[in-house]
């Protein structure tokens, strides 16, 4: 149920409200709206009208179900889009977010070369894995807390924000010390217990959809962390199976209008993953600005053939930074900015 709160409802009737809402039973989440405040009350689906009865306190405006399966990252509980707030940086605010890097960190060098230039192009926030979740157990499995050393190396000489798997429920806490965005891979999507953990250490997730998950299971997953309290929840279609095999991936890229339909959190894109070929990065990167993408998340390598891992997908620095300028347009043509 979401309990909306008159414009101008108290302190003390605001705290009222979550007391009589966790005495019955549910977890209150606080949602400040730009005009009021809404509480939603979340728990056992049974037994929820008795939360109707709240209409009647004091600064109460009205209380209404919450028709989705996912509560709290529906957008009905917001009326309108979130920001994600990475310290200065905004997710979901008018500028376009370029997400920037290798797909693994090999080396400082290789680190700090990328986040000049990605900084250079016009990117704000550095990627790069340092745990990664290969296929195959005897592919480069990353540099653990070695890269998450190198990254921290990268974002200190360019101040670019840094964004970094993390692939164990146990190194949440270890990838958060270093990462001002902890990336929640498409394998790991319905990992509860590393949903839940990121939840708890309330740092800003990018949560990506997995190969096989459909929009309202993607929800549903991000529904965990926001259910922990932590709602610096942005959401990344990555592709998704299908039968064609002349992409790595099928990028749905119609999962951004019906997500930004669905829910109030952030959408960003990855096309590289989604096609798997660095020659498809450029069309389909401009599509998903074209298309509401709140962001993207590129690979790029400053020598994409001696690349750890995804070195197909990879742009080089160059194409990079064309990219960028090819991209500015776009954006602006859609009411945003790069
Ligand atoms: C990645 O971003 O390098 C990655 C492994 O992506 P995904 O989880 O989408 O496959
Ligand atoms: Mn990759």
């Amino acid at each position: 149920m979401i309990i909306v709160m008159k414009t101008g409802a108290s302190e003390s009737q605001i705290r009222e409200v979550i007391r009589r809402i966790e005495e019955l039973g549910y977890q209150a989440h606080i949602i400040e709206g730009a005009q009021r405040t809404v509480i939603g009350a979340v728990g056992d689906e049974r037994g929820k009208d008795r939360l109707q009865s709240l209409e009647v306190m004091p600064g109460v405006d009205t209380v209404v179900p919450i028709l989705q399966p996912f509560k709290l990252a529906s957008r009905e509980v917001k009326g309108g889009k979130s920001i994600v707030r990475v310290g200065d940086l905004e997710i979901g605010g008018p500028a376009v977010v370029v997400m920037a890097g290798p797909c693994s960190v090999e080396s400082e060098a290789q680190m700090l070369q990328t986040a000049q230039a990605v900084k250079a192009a016009g990117a704000t926030v550095l990627r790069g894995g340092a745990f990664k979740p290969r296929t195959s157990p005897y592919a480069f499995q990353g540099l653990a807390e070695e890269g998450l050393k190198f990254l921290d190396a990268a974002r200190a000489a360019t101040g670019l924000k840094i964004i970094t798997e993390v692939v164990n429920p146990m190194d949440v806490e270890l990838v958060a010390a270093y990462a001002d965005i902890l990336q929640i891979g498409a394998r790991n999507v319905q990992n509860f217990a590393l949903l839940k953990r990121a939840g708890e250490v309330g740092k800003p997730v990018l949560l990506k959809r997995g190969m096989a998950t459909t929009i309202k299971e993607f929800l549903m997953a991000a529904e965990y962390i926001l259910s922990e309290g932590n709602y610096n929840v942005a959401l990344c279609e990555r592709g998704i199976r299908t039968f064609e095999t002349s992409t790595r991936f099928t990028l749905d890229l119609s999962a951004v209008p019906v997500l930004n339909k669905l829910t109030h959190l952030p959408v960003i894109v990855d096309p590289s993953h989604g096609t798997g070929h660095w020659d498809y990065v450029a069309p389909m990167a401009k599509a998903s600005v074209a298309c509401g993408a709140d962001g993207l998340l590129i690979e790029v390598h400053p020598t994409p053939e001696t690349a750890q891992s995804d070195g197909l997908q990879s742009l080089k620095l160059t194409k990079f930074q064309q990219l960028m300028d090819e991209l500015r347009p776009i954006a602006l043509a859609v009411g945003r900015r790069l």
